[in-house]
């Protein structure tokens, strides 16, 4: 289950007098923000999520422009999120809008998938006065295309047998994870549409990308392993910042981290959780975006912990300093329930104020 253009539909809901104007919510346009959600009427000229915000203005000027409101779409999230459970509790939050459910054992004892769930887009509507696209189908990856085959307010259902036809002709960057650069490799080997994949076959596949190739053609091929994991809650707390300009002061990137590692490490204990993965993201100049992560052998203490690995990640592990830095961001997953063994101290830690 999807909810459409949801930032901007809550925008939209909550302003009737903003209605039939073209919705922009997202960073300073002025500046170097993006756009986090555009309503359907923006999108019809040219603007899209994660576009630059200053290039989204140009493309529709006449659109209003708003920031978002994270903590009302939280709290409109979790009303959705409460309708979902109603229904099955096997339900997977992947973002705020955004759920798997798995209702093989439907609670109440349907079992026509469809009606399950125009039922729960019907319960949504209701409830919050927003319309939200399904998916039905097999496994996870095809109910996730499926569910943006018919955007807004749609229901795409792909029976087990109707598989081949339902991907065939679809042109391979529907398969989450295939982003711009793999599909433009792709295309210059002649391959575009799903089936595609399947005529060049797994081997020829493997060749070339690798893993990627295995993975592609296991797509391709309908299949998908994944199992719905009820989670409750994020499994990583982040932060992240685009700069008004490109870095490449290393020490300006090490205080960016020690205030981020500050604020990580806060939320994280604010909710009674803990984590020793963390995680550095880094977007250069030119929009190429590396992930860096470490897996602690003990669950770090303090934010300056959290703070020393993250910077020494960003020396070793990237080009800071070396080639401009668009944005950073620092994560921290692998949670647990907060310890409740008592910390111990470090002799000196505890008096270094003295
Ligand atoms: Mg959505």
């Amino acid at each position: 289950m999807d909810m459409d253009a949801f930032f901007a539909a809550v925008e939209l809901r909550d302003h009737p007098e903003w209605r039939g104007q073209p919705l922009i919510v997202g960073g300073d346009p002025s500046g170097r923000g993006v756009v986090s959600t555009c309503s359907y009427e923006a999108r019809k000229f040219g603007v899209h999520s994660a576009m630059p915000a200053a290039q989204a203005v140009k493309l529709c000027p006449q659109a209003l422009f708003v920031r978002p409101r994270m903590a009302r779409y939280a709290e409109i999230s979790e009303q959705v999120m409460a309708i979902f459970r109603r229904h099955t509790p096997r339900v997977e939050q992947v973002s705020l809008d955004e759920a798997y459910l798995d209702v093989t054992a439907y609670r109440f004892g349907t079992q026509d998938p469809a009606m399950i769930a125009s039922l729960i887009k019907q319960n949504v509507q209701a409830v919050t006065h927003l319309s939200a696209s399904a998916g039905v189908a097999p496994n996870m990856f095809l109910a996730k295309v499926a569910s943006d085959m018919q955007k807004p307010d749609g229901l795409t259902v792909v029976r087990p047998d109707k598989v081949d036809e339902f991907l065939r002709d679809l042109p391979i960057r529907k398969i989450p994870g295939v982003g711009p650069v793999t599909e433009a490799r792709l295309a210059r080997m002649g391959l575009l549409k799903i089936d595609d994949l399947l005529q060049a076959g797994e081997l020829f596949l493997h060749e070339r990308f690798g893993k990627l190739g295995i993975f592609l053609f296991h797509r391709a091929l309908g299949q998908d392993d994944r199992q719905v994991e009820p989670v409750s809650e994020a499994r990583q707390v982040s932060t992240e910042e685009t700069f008004e300009r490109d870095v490449l002061d290393v020490r300006f990137l090490s205080g960016k981290l020690q205030a981020y590692a500050a604020e990580v490490f806060e939320v994280l204990h604010e909710r009674g959780r803990e984590g020793r993965t963390l995680v550095l993201k880094v977007k250069y100049f030119d929009f190429e975006q590396i992930t860096r992560s470490q897996t602690l052998e003990r669950f770090p203490v303090s934010a300056e912990e959290v703070a020393a690995v993250a910077i020494e990640l960003l020396k070793r592990k990237t080009k800071a300093g070396k080639k401009p830095i668009r944005l950073i961001g620092l994560g921290i997953s692998g949670l647990r329930p907060l310890s409740t063994e008592p910390v111990v101290w470090q002799q000196g830690e505890l008096f270094a104020g003295n």
